[in-house]
């Protein structure tokens, strides 16, 4: 299709392995100068059936089949292949969201890659439980768990870190040996389907990975989140299309997975390494436009370093080079849409209303290019709000902090905890017995001290309140992704002699089991499968 003299590309649902048209289409509009980049082709209600009975298939035909070492195998090489066709993954990933090439090159596309590393290496090596009980008549049980993929999963991700998110769940998923279909942002449809086509080369059996497009309620979303035959969903988003989420699968009891939103605080004690620590805030604060769930939104500094620590952000936010995302000198791209430029803006508005004092920013950069075609708002900081504030409670998701000195370690401790959220926190001191009380009383999921967005995938991720239901990352996602399921086998004394404790052992390392008989002493007994 062209648009003017330029040629618009279409992106496609896939499914089953085969790239397929929906009846209706929408526009992909990149956020740096608001030009149409592709049209994006819609799944309706039969489509969306249509994913979900290919996943299904495809799990009863072949994946969790395979064994555990060949499934990771052909994860490594899934991340080979991204790795293989890195600049299509961020020249997609920059169009789609706007974000600096410097940041989608060292942030979003390696971590893809990193994911189904991560997830191959650890689902080689993990083990379950397994006890021995006595039984009354002399008898040993042995008692131990088998993890069995959920099934088909459900995948519905935003459009901040498009493909770092979405390789966030499909890595695990499908290590565990589900199907996925995945739903991504209808802001952001391009590098999930453009993981599609590196599937097939990775050795990913049609049906496996599919990918849906279209919106949330009475569209892609909600079709795929309501459907019975899907197992789980996992979810990264605002909390309140957690909430909608929640509903929908009640109906059918489905498991769930919510990454959701954030109002994060940032902790500045004086005692702090202050050039370190304002420029571990002002990533904090300005990261990705401000549009990371784990962005600082709320700074408090204690007030000796209060005056110098405004003024030194300030001077942060006035020097970002605010441009192009193709330019690598760029660090500040636009916002993601103009309806989210239009929020951030009536949030500008709002902290005027409020009380609020701006010290740098509130309005939109001006270029004289075609980049005022653009989303884009200067990065903003106020002080001088009532903690009551709405711009204090309420997630803005941009690049914008609010900051407020305190005096004591607890007052400090109780503005940061003074929210319904429960995302992230960081603590900067030079003090580490004061940094590690301090983050113990945080109430989230991940404080950072003396750093931020510093991740261990193995470790757990995810939030409380408002913020968040599970934990994903290392074991945390596998035990969301498989179902550890008991099984019991009786043996008596003598069958230890045999070795078969040991063979039975084998059996809980996650490749299944079936019943046998002793070569030696002909009794039943249970075997690994291979
Ligand atoms: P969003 O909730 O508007 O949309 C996310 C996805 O949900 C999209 O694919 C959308 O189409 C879909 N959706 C919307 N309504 C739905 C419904 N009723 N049923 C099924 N699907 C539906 O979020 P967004 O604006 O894309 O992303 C920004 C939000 O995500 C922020 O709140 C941010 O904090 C949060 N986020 C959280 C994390 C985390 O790890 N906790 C990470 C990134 C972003």
């Amino acid at each position: 299709m062209r648009q003017g003299s330029r040629r618009v590309k279409s992106i496609l649902n896939y499914i089953n392995g085969q790239f397929v048209r929906g009846k209706r289409e929408f526009a992909d509009v990149n956020p740096a100068d608001g030009s149409v980049i592709a049209q994006v082709s819609e799944a309706d209600e039969s489509l969306v059936d249509q994913a979900v009975q290919a996943a299904r298939k495809a799990l009863r035909d072949e994946w969790s089949r395979l064994g555990v070492r060949d499934r990771a195998a052909r994860l490594h090489k899934l991340a080979d292949a991204i790795e293989t066709r890195f600049d299509d993954f961020v020249q997609a990933e920059v169009a789609d969201t706007g974000k600096p090439v410097a940041l989608a090159s060292r942030l979003d596309v390696p971590r893809a890659a990193a994911n189904f590393r991560a997830f191959a290496d650890l689902i080689k090596t993990v083990g379950l439980e397994c006890f021995s009980t006595e039984t009354p008549d002399g008898k040993n049980a042995l008692n131990y768990a088998v993890r069995k993929p959920l099934g088909v999963i459900g995948i519905i991700t935003p459009w901040n870190l498009p493909l770092l998110l979405l390789t966030w769940k499909v890595a695990p998923a499908l290590a565990c040996g589900n199907a996925v279909v995945v739903k991504p942002s209808e802001e952001t449809p391009a590098t999930a389907t453009l993981l599609a086509e590196v599937m097939t080369e990775a050795g990913i059996p049609n049906g496996v990975y599919n990918v849906v497009h279209g919106f949330g309620p009475e569209s892609a979303g909600e079709f795929l989140t309501r459907h019975p035959d899907v197992n789980a969903v996992t979810f990264t988003g605002e909390s309140q299309t957690g909430v909608a989420i929640m509903k929908t699968v009640a109906a059918t009891v489905k498991p769930v997975s919510f990454e959701l939103g954030g109002k994060n605080a940032a902790i500045v004690f004086a005692d702090c390494d202050f050039e370190d620590t304002v420029n571990g805030a002002s990533e904090a604060v300005f990261l990705n436009t401000g549009q990371v769930c784990l962005c600082a939104e709320r700074v408090y500094v204690e007030r000796a370093i209060f005056s110098r620590f405004v003024e030194a952000l300030k001077h942060k936010a006035e020097s970002l080079t605010i441009g192009s995302p193709l330019d690598r000198a760029t660090e500040l791209g636009p916002l993601i849409s103009a309806a989210h430029r239009e929020k951030m803006l009536s949030y500008y508005r709002l902290a005027r209303e409020e009380g609020a004092t701006v010290v740098t920013g509130g309005g939109v950069p001006e270029f004289g290019n075609a980049l005022d075609k653009g989303f884009y708002v200067q990065p903003t900081i106020y002080t001088g709000l009532a903690e009551s504030a709405r711009c204090v409670k309420e997630e803005i998701f941009g690049p914008v902090c609010h900051i407020v000195p305190f005096d004591a370690e607890e007052e400090a401790i109780a503005m940061a905890n003074g929210t319904r959220y429960g995302l992230a926190a960081s603590i900067w001191t030079t003090n580490l017995k004061r940094g590690h009380r301090v983050a113990q009383e945080m109430n989230v999921g991940i404080t950072w001290v003396n750093c931020w967005f510093l991740r261990d995938l193995r470790t757990p991720f995810g939030g409380m309140g408002l913020s968040g239901i599970g934990r994903e990352g290392g074991m945390h996602s596998l035990n969301f992704y498989s179902d550890a399921t008991t099984d019991r086998q009786l043996f008596h004394q003598s069958d230890r002699s045999h070795g078969h404790g040991q063979v039975l052992a084998m059996a809980c390392g996650g490749e299944g089991a079936s019943a046998g008989r002793c070569c030696t002493c002909d009794r039943a007994v249970l075997w690994a499968r291979h």
